[in-house]
This record gives structure tokens, C-alpha cells and sequence, in this order.
């Protein structure tokens, strides 16, 4: 006899870490209640870990408070390219892509790749064609576009080369977005959706949408979705090196933690993680003066723009 094993849902999600500004605090922390507030729907109706962290991640692509979907920063071309991962902890499929830059919800073609291709990740035309074949309409690159990031870019181009290195200071905005979820049957999921980097080269690709760096999911181990300066994430595949670490019978709050020092020690590196395991235990760190956060269980409904406050 197979027993199932219920389990409470957890439902995670991070908008971005780095020094959010005063008055960009109530946009982003509207963004992440709106985002689990739509993710917690999925799961009250009984539905899988996987559909709630590509609604949730829908939500905050399509709000411009973030650098996912229309509003993302522009490449050094002036151009939205778009990013994003998702992860079935149940069967380890996941779906990718990179580098799009006429489709408004990447997590939704990369939702597609997961459930309909055998393939696991697709880039640039390949990727679009994918999506534009599985329902998924194509946009102009213009769509994506707001005049907040054409100014962004032109104040970046204009400046200094010294003012270009701080590109990757942490008071420069990181605003991708994530969610974890493990459902009532017990299963997990993660998705991670970013623009990238500001004046970013074209083609750059950074963590948020390779497996094992900006995202992760796997049953036996733990959902993770990341944030900050990708190059330094990659580098250490942190959400795989966190997911193991869990694997291994450590506490997520714990490892949130700890990938953070793992990060700023070995590769003085800065952003923000979300984690949790199948017995809905999570845990969530920054190493950047913010991050919105927004979580959601049974008993809790909070959001905020620190791990401190978390009560
Ligand atoms: N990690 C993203 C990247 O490097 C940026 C971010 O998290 O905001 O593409």
C-alpha cells in the first residue's frame, strides 16, 4: 500500500536584492504580495507547486516595479533581453530560456519547454519560434520598454568609466524575481525570471535561468531561486551548492545563510536567496542591504523588505 503523504503548501518569493530605495519600498513590497497573493490561489485550489511559481513569477514579469519582463533593464543596444528558469522538484524537468526579446512572460515559454519539449533550455530565435509554436504570442522589443530604463541606460552610457564599475555595486538595483513552492501532495518547484544586468553585452547570460545557479528544484533536496550579481552566482552554482546542503540535513534557514558568507568570502559577491524543502521547510538570506520577500503558508501571509523582519 502507497501512502500519501499531505503536506501544508509553502509558497516563497523574492522581487530583487540591493539597497531598494525609500520610495520604491511600497511598489515592491505591492509587487510580492500581489505575487504570492496569485501563486497561494494555485495552491488553495489544490494545484501543483509548478503552476504556482509561474503565476506568481507572471505577476511581478508583468509589474515594472521589477527587471523581469516589460520594465527590465536594456542591454548596451537599448534592448530588452529576457531570461527565465523553471523547475519540477517531482520529476526534475525543467524549462529554460535565454536571451528572448519579443516574448512579455519568459516563465511562460520556459513553462512550455518543461512540459512539451524533451529538449531543456532554448536561446534567442530558437526559443521564440518554440514559444510562438506552443501558443504563446510574440511581442515587439519595444513593448518591453519604459522610459524609466531608456534614462537608466543613457545616465549609465553618459557616465564616467569609474562610475561603470559600480555597475556592480549592491546599491545598483538587482529586481528579479523568484518564487519557491512545495504543494499539499508534497511536491516542489522554483522559477527565477530576470532582464539581467543594466548595459549588459547582448547575448550576456547570467544565473537566473541556468539550472543549479539561479534556480533549482529537486523532491530530495530543496526549491531555490537566487538574485544579485549573476556572474558570481554562476560561478559557484549556488542554488545546487544550497540544495545539497539541504540534502544533507541541514536547516534552509540555516543554508540561506551560509550561501550568503559562501558567497561574499570566496567570490565577494552580493544578492539574496530563497529556499524551502518538501516538508515546507524554508529559509531566506541577503547579503545586500534589502530584498522584498513575500511568504505565504497556512498560517502566515507577510511580506517585507529585510530577513529581520520576518517575525
Ligand atoms: N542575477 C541576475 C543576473 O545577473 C540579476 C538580478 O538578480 O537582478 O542576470
Amino acid at each position: 500500500v502507497r501512502l500519501t503523504v499531505k503536506s501544508e503548501p509553502v509558497l516563497l518569493v523574492h522581487g530583487g536584492a540591493w539597497a531598494i530605495p525609500d520610495d520604491m519600498v511600497e511598489a515592491h513590497l505591492k509587487g510580492v504580495r500581489n505575487a504570492v497573493a496569485a501563486g497561494w490561489r494555485v495552491l488553495e485550489g489544490s494545484g501543483s507547486a509548478l503552476d504556482a511559481v509561474e503565476e506568481a513569477v507572471v505577476i511581478m514579469e508583468d509589474d515594472e516595479t521589477f527587471d523581469a519582463g516589460r520594465g527590465s533593464f536594456l542591454n548596451r543596444e537599448g534592448k530588452v533581453q529576457l531570461d527565465a528558469l523553471v523547475m519540477d522538484g517531482a520529476t526534475l524537468r525543467a524549462g529554460g530560456v535565454g536571451c528572448v526579446e519579443h516574448v512579455a512572460n519568459p516563465v511562460r515559454a520556459a513553462r512550455k519547454v518543461l512540459s512539451e519539449s524533451p529538449h531543456v533550455y532554448f536561446v534567442a530565435e530558437g526559443a521564440e519560434k518554440f514559444a510562438q509554436e506552443h501558443g504563446i504570442p510574440l511581442c515587439r522589443n519595444e513593448d518591453l520598454i519604459i522610459p524609466r530604463e531608456v534614462e537608466r541606460l543613457r545616465e549609465v552610457q553618459s557616465g564616467a568609466p569609474t562610475e561603470k564599475q559600480d555597475l556592480f555595486a549592491p546599491t545598483i538595483s538587482h529586481d528579479t524575481v523568484g518564487a519557491v513552492a512545495v504543494d499539499a501532495s508534497g511536491n516542489i518547484a522554483a522559477a527565477t525570471s530576470t532582464g539581467g544586468t543594466l548595459n549588459k553585452a547582448p547575448g550576456r547570460l547570467g544565473d537566473s535561468s541556468l539550472i543549479g545557479c539561479g534556480c533549482y528544484a529537486d523532491n530530495q533536496s530543496a526549491a531555490v531561486s537566487t538574485t544579485g550579481w549573476g556572474e558570481p552566482i554562476m560561478k559557484l552554482v549556488l542554488a545546487k551548492w544550497a540544495a545539497d546542503r539541504v540534502a544533507s540535513g541541514n536547516l534552509p534557514q540555516w543554508i540561506a545563510d551560509e550561501a550568503m558568507n559562501y558567497l561574499k568570502k570566496r567570490v565577494n559577491g552580493h544578492g539574496g536567496i530563497i529556499l524551502l524543502d518538501a516538508q515546507g521547510r524554508f529559509g531566506f538570506a541577503h547579503n545586500t542591504p534589502r530584498m522584498a520577500w513575500a511568504l505565504r503558508t497556512t498560517s502566515q501571509d507577510q511580506a517585507g523588505l529585510q530577513r529581520s523582519s520576518m517575525v
